[in-house]
């Protein structure tokens, strides 16, 4: 029986190393910080949102980011394999609005702590501490990897994710291993990373969350998407801005409606001022802003016709400027990465170094808010696993 090592213990190195480990393969499992899945500890602000079970047949559509070259590792290790599998090794779960689903202790640690479990009783090796810094390479195939021991194998599986939360041990070091292997690099960037906002409006409603539309010109789409927008001393965070920020740099403009699916003439009550028919709809906070944008008084009863216009103009279509987004340390996941027409969408093996395979962040993948990264991760990390596993488990060692 052949061995699998997985360099790095977070979710998709994880469960790279279960499922290579139920494929019959012996495991070793490399980390370099003292504990597994630090990142995974701060999912879903503690809670980890794991995956989601709304998108359907849309699923792939969810990641502008590789969506693809998904579609078969998806259908077979999608959100409902992913359900299954964490309530067979215990972890009980729980699915709130938009179909995000958590484990139902509402606890980050006890997915991680259950992760660790299984990988324990299928008698995989965890090493701690061991940053792996070369892979080493032999005739096209991989021949084994160097941290501060030597560890020959030929099936490895690198799980070392992206670059953003760096002091989590997601410090981008998979690129320059990949590199090395053959590998193109598509140049990592901030995916999923809140906006800085020119217009000092918004950092008036700091700490303010609400439901709202967003519509942006992404060269030569028009991209449209709804949530929630939290307003921020900088400017603007929240699924809504975070889903969008891939696509701005510094000089684009963001068109917000704070009334989707409203129409103008809905809006005004007859006798009542402008503030309270606007109270109806939107935080106080929020109405005095956008009256204030219009320029009109919150006591003014029977709008004119220019004043409706103006009213509406904030209401439906506030313009806001980037200027800028915030940088890739304090992304929640990194675009980019390891090009994807050189790894095999079903077993997510190297199409240029024989025994090499890639699972997670690392690779050119990103998904919007709501439990689709994590989603990539484990589904990923299946797929290399059972393919490393298999090809491991089936291979006879003599002497
Ligand atoms: C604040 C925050 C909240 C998030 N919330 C959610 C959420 O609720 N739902 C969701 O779907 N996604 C969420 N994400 C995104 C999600 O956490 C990542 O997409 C996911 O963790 C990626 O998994 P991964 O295993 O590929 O990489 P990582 O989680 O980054 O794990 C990589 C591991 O490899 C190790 N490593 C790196 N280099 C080496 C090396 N040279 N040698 C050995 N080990 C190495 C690292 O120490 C780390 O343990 C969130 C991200 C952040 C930052």
């Amino acid at each position: 029986m052949g061995r699998v090592i997985v360099i790095g213990a977070g979710p998709a190195g994880m469960m790279a190393a279960i499922f290579a480990a139920r494929a019959g393969a012996r495991v070793l499992l490399l980390e370099k910080n003292q504990e597994a899945g630090k990142k995974l500890l701060l999912t879903g602000g503690g809670r980890c949102n794991l995956t989601n079970t709304k998108a359907g047949e849309d699923l792939p559509a969810q990641y502008p980011g590789g969506g693809r070259f998904l579609h078969s590792c998806l259908a077979r290790y999608g959100p409902r394999f992913i359900c299954q599998f964490f309530q067979d090794i215990g972890v009980e779960l729980v699915t709130e609005e938009e179909g995000r689903v958590f484990p139902k202790s509402l606890r980050a640690a006890s997915v991680r702590d259950a992760l660790l479990r299984e990988l324990k009783s299928l008698g995989a090796e965890i090493r701690y501490c061991q940053p792996v810094r070369k892979l080493r390479l032999a005739g096209g195939k991989v021949a084994g990897v160097a941290s501060d021991s030597f560890y020959p194998g030929q099936h490895v599986i690198l799980a070392t994710g992206g670059a953003s939360f760096p002091a989590t041990g997601s410090t981008g070091d998979g690129y320059s291993l990949a590199q090395r292997a053959g590998h193109t690099l598509v140049p990592p960037k901030a995916a999923l990373t809140p906006l800085i906002i020119e217009e000092s409006w918004p950092r008036s409603l700091s700490g303010l969350s609400v439901f709202a539309q967003g519509q942006i010109q992404a060269g030569r789409r028009k991209l449209k998407s709804q949530g929630q927008l939290l307003f921020t001393h900088f400017g603007l965070s929240g699924p809504l801005a975070l889903n969008l920020s891939r696509y701005l740099e510094k000089g684009a403009a963001v068109e917000l409606n704070f009334l989707p699916g409203l129409r103008g003439e809905e809006l005004l009550q007859v006798g009542s001022t402008a503030a309270q028919s606007l109270d109806r709809f939107l935080p106080r906070r929020l109405a005095r802003q956008l009256l204030e944008l219009a320029e009109i008084p919150p006591q003014t009863k029977n709008l004119n016709r220019a004043e409706k216009e103006r009213l509406e103009k904030v209401l439906f279509a506030a313009k806001l400027t980037v200027a800028g987004t915030k940088p890739l340390e304090e992304a929640m996941v990194t675009a980019g990465g390891v090009a994807l027409d050189e790894v095999n969408p079903k077993t997510m093996a190297s199409k240029k170094t024989a025994g090499l395979y890639f699972a997670g962040e690392l690779l050119d993948i990103d998904g919007i808010t709501g439990g689709y990264n994590l989603t990539i991760a484990f589904a990923t990390g299946c797929a290399a696993g059972s393919a490393a596993g298999s090809a491991a488990a089936g291979e006879v060692l003599y002497g």
